[in-house]
């Protein structure tokens, strides 16, 4: 069972379209698990660039600090 911040790597991935077959089986069994995960991809799919510091302030603590990480790597532009 992956952890949270597995996932979000993983996430990061799939929201890229690079996601591995067995990674993306495995981040599938997570988010069948997690619900927090399930809607963070829900609403990031749908959250322009400028929302997302709203989205991030929204997540539990324990994804934030991979969310940071994340979101920074994600919204350069
Ligand atoms: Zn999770």
């Amino acid at each position: 069972m992956h952890t949270c911040k597995d996932a979000i790597e993983l996430l990061r991935a799939y929201l890229e379209g690079e996601l591995e077959v067995k990674d993306k089986t495995a981040l599938e069994e997570h988010l069948g698990a997690c619900a927090p995960c399930v809607e963070f991809v829900e609403t990031y799919r749908r959250t322009p660039d400028l929302c997302k510091k709203a989205l991030e302030a929204k997540m539990p603590a324990d994804l934030s600090g991979s969310l940071k990480a994340f979101l920074r790597k994600h919204t350069v532009s």
